[in-house]
């Protein structure tokens, strides 16, 4: 049975928790400990798979095809860890639980309330996470989303409160992740907010061995280190300072300057050896230093936020890294391609073209516009999921004369349904969950790129889709288009297309996965680390 991590946040919400665990996370496994990780959420969709990736940030898929929060991603980025449905529970998960487990009779007649099922229930999941023997770990690290003082936060702090009671004597240890507002007309960071965020922890009957200060571009001086240790009743160890770093991946580096494993360790009563974090330190300093530059033109719908598309960014920072080069991704807006801007004075000045996923007809058609300057101009070009669809969609249309080929997702009544919705999916009404999901065999043929970039002939990736390519079209794709479908999913009857290329092009590629949710600085996703390795070849025959 593993020592848990609580982390828990203060003062505002979006502090950082996700990277803190996931740092927390890398830094005890570079000590030679064996960590398990699990998001708490407090809100009531059951996953966050039915919400806005434009408002709450990417859904990130595990391999067993959980749609899960995008803190995951930043686990799986950072760590070993193995993560499932099991790693990532909500409030609506769990009384989605409780309440079946009320009509079923289970609870033998008993009034069913907030304390002790609904916490009964979060702690049954925080011990399932590691119950099975191969997923035991030394140590699990359990965020819990949002922020101390929430009313939707209650049950689970709750829940871990007990869970370090019924631990007793074994430790457990907390860690609270605040921000320190700087006051420019005092030229200091205020402790205040944290004290009372600490305060409200208390009550609950919390206390933090550990808080880890957010401090912008500033930097925690050791006055404040003392007064918040103080005020807080932590040590002064306990006190990690945590100003922006860029790259995310230095901050752990950051965090072992302060020594936060070694006082996590102490808490939690755990001994390990000294930590090896040589290969971490050559990614961060590559990633800091890289000799080429390319640019990529991401042409999608607009996107507000930075998170909807976090995985993609950062498998586009480990691609850069395996070719020594910085990818300044920017996103380019697909509408105005319908709107009498071209793609060619758009996109000209970059080196690579993506599409990536997506939902709902906005913006479809300036996306076949930017596949088709990619083609034509022979510009790299990677299509994630949608991004593949959409090519194949262009070629239909500009090569096979089917002017009006489309996806029915876009068009229920094209003559020519190009792109057709997933058998099983038929008659499916639910939006939860109930796509094609997680990670599924992929046959390479031999001789294509895709297999070249991979080296295998068998390989793994995640799904998140409804709709698949129409076999009904590949024959004439590969004749008259020059098309080659290079990875298969093969089931009894049926092969389904998960990749495809294009013969006469420097790099043109589309799969209908999503490559970006295996990345990691240590192994950088074969397709993004190919398409960047083209796009700077790009770059470089235009640059000589
Ligand atoms: N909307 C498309 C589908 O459902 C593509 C999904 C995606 O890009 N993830 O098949």
């Amino acid at each position: 049975m593993p020592r848990y991590v609580f982390v828990t946040g203060g003062v505002v919400s979006s502090v950082g928790k996700g990277i803190v665990s996931a740092s927390l996370g890398l830094l005890l496994e570079s000590r030679g400990l064996k960590v398990a990780m699990m998001k708490m959420d407090p809100y009531i969709n059951v996953d966050p798979g039915t919400m806005n990736p434009y408002e709450h940030g990417e859904v990130f898929v595990t391999d067993d095809g959980a749609e899960t929060d995008l803190d995951l991603g930043h686990y799986q980025r950072f760590t070993k860890s193995k993560l499932s449905q099991k790693s990532n529970v909500t409030t609506g998960g769990v009384y989605n639980a409780v309440i079946q487990k009320e009509r079923r009779g289970e609870y033998l007649g008993r009034t069913v309330q907030v304390i002790p099922h609904i916490t009964d229930e979060i702690k049954s999941r925080i011990r399932m996470l590691t119950a099975e023997p191969e997923d035991d770990a030394d140590v699990a690290i359990v965020e819990i989303g949002g922020t101390v003082g929430d009313i939707e936060g209650l049950p689970f702090l709750e829940a871990i409160r007990q869970f370090h009671l019924e631990m007793a004597p074994t430790p457990s240890c907390f860690i609270h992740v605040t921000l320190l507002p700087y006051i420019a007309a005092a030229g200091e960071l205020k402790t205040k907010p944290t004290q009372h965020s600490v305060r409200a922890l208390r009550d609950i009957g919390i206390s933090p061995n550990v808080i880890v200060c957010r401090t912008g571009k500033h930097r925690i001086g050791p006055d404040q280190r003392r007064k918040i240790a103080m005020f807080c009743n932590v040590t002064e160890e306990g006190i990690i300072g945590a100003e922006d770093i860029a790259p995310i991946y230095a901050i752990p580096l950051n965090f072992k300057k302060q020594q936060l494993d070694e006082t996590v360790l102490r808490a939690l009563q755990i001994d390990a050896p000294a930590e090896d974090l040589t290969e971490w330190r050559a990614i961060v300093d590559r990633m800091r230093r890289p000799t080429h530059e390319v640019r990529v033109a991401a042409v999608g719908k607009y996107v507000g936020h930075d998170d909807a598309y976090k995985s993609i960014n950062e498998a586009f920072a480990h691609a850069g890294v395996a070719n020594d080069c910085r990818v300044k991704l920017d996103w380019v807006d697909s509408e105005q391609f319908e709107n009498g801007a071209t793609p060619e004075e758009v996109l000209e000045e970059y080196d690579a073209v993506l599409i990536g996923p997506g939902f709902g007809n906005r913006g479809v058609e300036g996306k076949i516009r930017a596949v088709h300057y990619a083609r034509v101009n022979k510009k790299p070009f990677l299509g994630i999921c949608l991004g593949l669809q959409i090519a194949v969609i262009e070629l239909a249309r500009n090569c096979l004369g089917l002017e009006k080929a489309n996806s029915t997702e876009f068009d229920a009544d094209t003559p020519d349904p190009i792109i057709s919705l997933l058998s099983e999916q038929r008659g499916v009404e639910d939006m939860g969950g109930t796509m094609r999901l997680g990670a599924y065999r992929c046959e390479l043929q031999a001789g294509t790129r895709s297999h070249a970039a991979y080296g295998s002939d068998v390989i793994y990736e995640r799904h998140r889709h409804r709709y698949e390519f129409n076999n009904a079209y590949r024959a004439r794709l590969e004749k008259e288009a020059g098309l080659v479908v290079s990875g298969i999913h093969r089931r009894a009857d049926h092969e389904l297309v998960e990749v495809a290329e294009l013969k006469d092009h420097p790099w043109f590629c589309g799969s209908q996965f999503h490559p970006e949710f295996k990345s990691t600085p240590l192994n950088p996703q074969p397709l993004f680390r190919e398409f960047v390795k083209a796009a700077l070849a790009q770059r470089q025959a235009r640059d000589s």
